[in-house]
């Protein structure tokens, strides 16, 4: 596996300050899939992303994610190798030799693996299920994975995995506000500490110059996965519009849409065509 490949970082060469809704990230990678040694199971293989651009001479082009309709929900859905190259050449790498814990370990990382990109996608994919449970008030739901034990009450994730929400130590402060076998409350402290856990360091923030030297506020997502974390937590206060599509109940992003859109264009098609079919019968 070729380790030398040069990975363009995206942040470094964004001259002008923004905030985050003027975010841009680079993409056309022309990625490909390569297998190597896996990074962190010894002895297991893993796909890694690599690109074929190289240097100045390819024209990668800029553009905005928080503007993509899509791009949230899409990464969300992520399960296969092909899923992460379909991705990628659409929206560009996730832009992890940005996350400060990595920059000083750079020099271990090459490409980025699909392993990774995979347990982000399923990471994004939970925190999503959990939000559609609560603004769904499906409580028989989210009764099956928080549950009370005693004076505490944990996230039961499945195959013994159980985190904790609340007890004398932690998230002390909602105990006495909640009722016993109250499953709306746990699921919302649930949610803000998934993301808040994925929003540390998520974006640098600060000042900058700009070219006729005033001061200009900046607050970017440090790379695209924080960007779409920052979308995760504009989706659960409401910044960003989410809803079921009313014919396939799939999540949809309407935030762009002026219209109350109820469903997916490409279900209301098929509606109007199921619609026009009956009529000619
Ligand atoms: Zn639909």
């Amino acid at each position: 596996m070729e380790t030398r490949i040069q990975l363009r970082t995206p942040h470094d060469d964004v001259e002008a300050p923004v905030i985050v809704n003027d975010f841009t990230w680079r993409r056309g990678g022309n990625f490909r899939m390569e297998a190597g040694p896996s990074r962190h199971v010894p002895g297991n293989m893993d796909e890694f992303l690599v690109t074929t651009n190289r240097g100045e001479s390819s024209a990668p082009g800029v553009y905005k994610p928080f503007e993509e309709p899509d791009l949230m929900l899409d990464f969300a859905k992520l399960k296969t190798a092909s899923d992460v190259l379909q991705f990628a050449n659409k929206f560009g790498e996730l832009g992890f030799d940005n996350e400060t814990w990595r920059l000083q370990y750079r020099h271990l990382y090459g490409p980025e693996s699909v392993m990774e990109w995979l347990s982000e996608a399923a990471g994004v994919r939970h925190v999503l299920s959990i939000w559609e449970l609560i603004e769904g008030n499906d409580t028989a739901a989210l009764r099956r994975i928080f549950q009370w034990d005693g004076d505490a009450v944990l996230a039961n994730l499945g195959h013994g995995h159980r985190v904790l929400v609340a007890n004398w130590h932690h998230n002390t402060e909602w105990l006495p506000r909640m009722k016993k076998g109250d499953v709306l409350t746990p699921a919302k402290l649930y949610l803000a500490f998934q993301i808040n856990y994925r929003l540390k360091g998520a974006a640098d923030v600060g000042i900058r110059l700009d070219s006729v030297r005033k001061f200009r506020p900046i607050s970017r997502p440090v790379n695209l996965l924080r960007g779409i974390w920052i979308m995760v937590s504009e989706t659960a206060t409401g910044i960003r519009k989410v809803r079921p599509c009313e014919k396939c109940r799939e999540l949809m992003d309407v935030t762009t849409h002026r219209s109350h859109k109820q469903m997916h264009s490409r279900c209301s098609l098929r509606e109007r065509m199921r619609k026009y079919r009956g009529k000619q019968k």
